[in-house]
């Protein structure tokens, strides 16, 4: 589960891309806008006339329509790419960790492995060695007398 203070946080990432896109749509619209009104300011009889009129309408109506669109997809689009990337890291923390260490959990029979190369180790050793009949403790072959007890080896 996302916790409240993360989910505030991605509602201030949010909040904050959206008012970002909110001022593209804003400009886009304002650029519609100042081109009419400088064109008019250029030359005041520029869109006198009806047609002219219509297509003034329509310069600003066509801003403020892609300005509109870019700030709701944008918005948009900024909620679905938090919500996913955090959808996303909760899934790597709770869900794939546990498997991983799961994952994890048949490696160690590999170390077992080496384990038993060690203890098999001991157990080829003791082939060349002697055991004390007294108190058992392994001795070299070449040994007369046991190095724990002193006992005479055979
Ligand atoms: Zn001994």
């Amino acid at each position: 589960m996302v916790s409240w203070s993360r989910s505030f946080m991605i509602a201030i990432k949010i909040v904050v891309f959206s008012i970002v896109w909110a001022v593209v749509g804003l400009i886009i619209i304002l650029i519609g806008s100042a081109s009419v009104i400088l064109a008019i300011l250029t030359d005041p009889t520029a869109f006198q006339g009806s047609f002219s009129n219509q297509a003034a309408f329509g310069i600003v109506l066509l801003t403020a329509i892609i300005g509109t669109i870019v700030t709701a997809l944008g918005t948009i689009a900024t909620v679905v790419k938090f919500t996913t990337d955090e959808a996303v890291k909760e899934v790597f923390t709770s869900n794939i960790a546990p498997r991983a260490t799961q994952a994890v959990a048949p490696i160690p029979p590999v170390q077992p492995v080496g384990v038993s190369n060690v203890s098999t180790t001991p157990t080829q050793v003791k082939g060349n060695y002697k055991i004390c009949p007294r108190c058992g403790t392994p001795n070299l072959q070449e040994a007369k007398f046991c190095k724990k007890c002193g006992t005479p080896l055979p």
